[in-house]
């Protein structure tokens, strides 16, 4: 994917929960590593799912992580000679990710930054949008359909997983759960 005229960039893994995007995360990961590239893996502290310290798919898939509670807090995280930096649910960051993963890719690193693009009730969910538009490529996966099996690029909460409403980190953390909680759903299955 690399033009071989720069090494900066970003790449972005983006869609709705249980879509395989840590799997994807863990994947690029493991490929730098066995290339010998200096990584550093970063985790959101509100994801308390795995305990701190790793990132962790559905699946069981875990690498051990930096966890921190701001963007702000990565570029101190990434010493001279990263190659690569991983990011996981990056929509935990908020919009300041964009600015700090630029400033990352500029710096001649690969930036791959996996999160969710979509809220539980089915709106664009920043910064993933974001950083979308500025990245060299986009991998949108989806999940599948926990009502009929077909592609969902849409996930939802169930209704006896608690209110989600309340100030903007309330918010956040309602976006922390696992199949207790959500379930992936189709355009079609994502409101009945
Ligand atoms: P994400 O990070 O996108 O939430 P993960 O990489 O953590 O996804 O997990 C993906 C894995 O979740 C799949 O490989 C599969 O084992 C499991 N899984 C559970 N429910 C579903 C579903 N409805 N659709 C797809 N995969 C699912
Ligand atoms: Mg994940």
């Amino acid at each position: 994917m690399d033009d071989g005229l720069g090494t900066g960039r970003l790449e972005v893994v983006a869609g709705p929960m249980f879509a395989g995007k840590t799997e994807e995360l863990v994947r690029r990961v493991h490929r730098a590593r066995y290339a010998g590239r200096g990584v550093v893996v970063i985790a959101h502290a509100v994801d308390t799912r795995s305990g701190t310290g790793r990132v962790a798919s559905h699946s069981g898939l875990e690498i051990a992580s930096s966890t921190v509670a701001s963007a702000a807090e990565i570029p101190g995280l990434v010493e001279p000679g990263t190659q690569l930096v991983a990011i996981d649910e990056a929509q935990f960051f908020g919009p300041d990710l964009v600015d700090v993963a630029v400033g990352l890719a500029d710096r001649g690193i690969v930036v791959v930054v996996a999160g969710l693009s979509v809220t539980f009730d089915g709106r664009p969910f920043e910064p993933l949008p974001a950083l979308m538009a500025v990245a060299e490529s986009v991998t949108k996966l989806t999940a599948v359909c926990a009502v009929c099996g077909r592609d969902a690029a849409y996930h939802v909460r169930l209704p006896d997983a608690g209110a989600a409403d309340g100030d903007a980190l309330t918010a956040v953390a309602a976006h922390v759960g696992g199949m207790e909680t959500y379930q992936a759903r189709c355009r079609d299955h994502r409101s009945r």
